[in-house]
């Protein structure tokens, strides 16, 4: 294995992790913003990554854990590393405990959605389905009584076709990442240098 590369830089302009259960194996997604970001960070970067040499890394610091990802490319002047600390899920626990030592790499969008663009047992941000809220189109305030929630909002996550195969995971805690090259070059970068 190669060290990584200290001049690779690192990546987190990406909104955060899906973990899906999908064609045998779970996906990780990584979830951009919109459907150009996502193709242009597959073409640029991760098409050129070599599968066996995709490593990801989980970190637990708390309520919070952090996701690190890195590889070898195919062509280094495009190379990135992915990380991002996120808030601990059920499906980052489902993941965990399901994976199985591997998964696909996918990358995905994250896009809004209102009341307008969905079927009516879609769900809100709220936990509550969309015929729970008011008709019309100026008023969507849900009519549970206990519940806040003044305007139907939810998320939409597409998934690329396009995957690659991670067979190189770990769940590490702080202690362990002296041990992990990938690991600790970003603990150094970002939390380590940045305290002093
Ligand atoms: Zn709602
Ligand atoms: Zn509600």
């Amino acid at each position: 294995m190669l060290p990584p590369d200290p001049l690779i830089p690192w990546f987190e302009n990406f909104v955060g992790i899906a973990y899906r259960y999908f064609e045998i194996r779970m996906n990780v997604v990584p979830l951009f913003s919109d459907l150009k970001k996502a193709q242009n960070f597959w073409r640029e970067t991760a098409h050129w990554w070599n599968d066996h040499s995709i490593k990801i890394r989980f970190v637990e610091t708390g309520d919070t854990y952090w996701f690190i990802m890195g590889a070898e490319s195919r062509q280094a002047k495009n190379n990135k590393y992915l990380f991002k600390v996120l808030p601990k899920s059920p499906h980052y626990e489902r993941f965990k405990k399901g994976h199985e030592g591997g998964a696909y790499l996918r990358l995905g969008t994250h896009t809004k959605k209102f009341k307008k663009d969905v079927k009516d047992d879609a769900k809100c941000n709220c936990g509550h389905i969309k015929e729970d809220h008011e008709e019309g189109d100026d008023n969507d305030a849900c009519l549970y009584e206990e519940c806040e929630c003044k305007k139907f909002e939810t998320f939409q996550i597409n998934l690329l076709k396009k995957k690659k195969t991670v067979t190189d995971i770990k769940f590490l805690t702080e202690a362990e990442i002296k041990d992990d090259v990938l690991a600790w070059n970003c603990f150094s970068v970002h939390k380590y240098t940045k305290r002093e």
